[in-house]
């Protein structure tokens, strides 16, 4: 950390921010120009993310070298983390394909969805059971009996699963049955919930805020890495911008910059992110083009009568087209898909 203070400052006040310092318990680099002294601490300052020191006398400009996260970046940990659960692996050369329902609806729907994603290529079941909707009057989901119906499909079609979990006492119910805890755009920076998540031994998949930027997202995955769970992967699910012909804006940007930053995997939701079923086979190829470890994409037998986020919903035909598509972008990008 750098901190630049005004050259005209009595000797007192610098002596003030230095002595601050030692007592954090870090040696201080000075140098003193004309205009400027610029102090350089030397150290971990985790600890002084706190001190506010632009209220000291003096102090012009406060500049962090250091990242913000620790255990979700690249300093830390250079090489990739690949996060394997039973016989897949996300992060690794191959691109893993999330696909389900947004929500559970019943038996017929969930089953039916699994065999079809599965036969396609897909590794993964996703299905809300709890879902977070933006209105307290649209269908809030089955919670237990659409987990049991989750679990069910997956272990009929040796699909792993992954589905949402909103608030920390719903962790034990949930863990019961999914293989991959989701945590939604909505809540991540629910800390309570991403402590109590750093704090069990499966994967959690943490979506990105619609207002969040890159560093927030890694902040939150840190939470759940400092407390000791490593499986942290990344999703990019668009953002929240002026454009409004899309549901969000994808930031494809997101993909290579967080794979410069961090070590963990990334994922992208490109139907949340577009909101328009015809945009989400395009958007699936950029970001797996841009470097993205897999997709989670909404899947319907029949989009139409969906409960939940009909229009982003593919029906099995364009899934089935879709991974067709994506295999090729893949390959050329040196991946795989099965
Ligand atoms: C979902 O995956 O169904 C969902 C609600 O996504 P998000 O949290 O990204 O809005
Ligand atoms: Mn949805």
């Amino acid at each position: 950390m750098i901190i630049v203070i005004n050259g005209k400052t009595s000797n007192a006040h610098v002596e003030k921010v230095i002595q601050r310092l030692h007592e954090m318990g870090h040696e201080v680099d000075i140098s003193r120009g004309e205009r400027r002294i610029v102090l350089g601490v030397i150290g971990d300052v985790k600890n002084l993310t706190s001190v506010p020191f632009y209220a000291f006398d003096g102090v012009e400009e406060v500049i962090r070298v250091e990242k913000p996260y620790k255990l979700a970046s690249k300093e830390f940990k250079s090489s990739t983390t690949t996060i394997k659960i039973k016989n897949v692996a996300i992060g690794g050369k191959e691109v893993v394909i999330m696909a389900g329902p947004c929500v559970v609806e019943n038996e017929k729907q969930i089953f039916e969805t699994a065999q079809k994603v599965k036969a396609a290529g897909a590794k993964i079941l996703r299905g809300g059971a709890f879902k977070p909707r933006t209105s307290p009057y649209s269908f809030q989901g089955l919670e237990e009996e659409g987990l049991k119906l989750l679990a069910q499909a997956g272990a009929e079609t040796g699909l792993l699963v992954v589905t949402e979990v909103m608030s920390a006492n719903q962790i034990e119910l949930v863990g019961k049955y999914t293989d991959i805890f989701q945590v939604g755009a909505r809540n991540m920076q629910n800390f309570v919930l991403l402590k109590e998540l750093g704090k069990v031994n499966k994967p959690v998949l943490l979506k990105r805020g619609m207002s969040a930027t890159i560093e927030e997202l890694l902040l939150s995955a840190e939470y759940i890495l400092s407390e000791g769970n490593k499986k942290v992967i990344l999703c990019e699910r668009g953002i929240r911008t002026f454009e409004n012909y899309t549901r969000n804006t994808l930031d494809l940007s997101a993909i290579p910059a967080i794979k410069e930053l961090s070590h963990l995997p990334v994922i992208v939701d490109p139907s949340h992110a577009t909101g328009r079923w015809r945009l989400v086979s395009p958007m699936a190829k950029a970001a797996i083009a841009a470097g993205a470890d897999g997709l989670i994409i909404e899947v319907h037998p029949n989009p139409e009568v969906s409960f939940s986020d009909g229009a982003q919903s593919l029906n099995f035909k364009h899934f089935e087209d879709l991974i067709l598509e994506v295999k090729q972008i893949a390959q050329a990008v040196g991946r795989s898909v099965d």
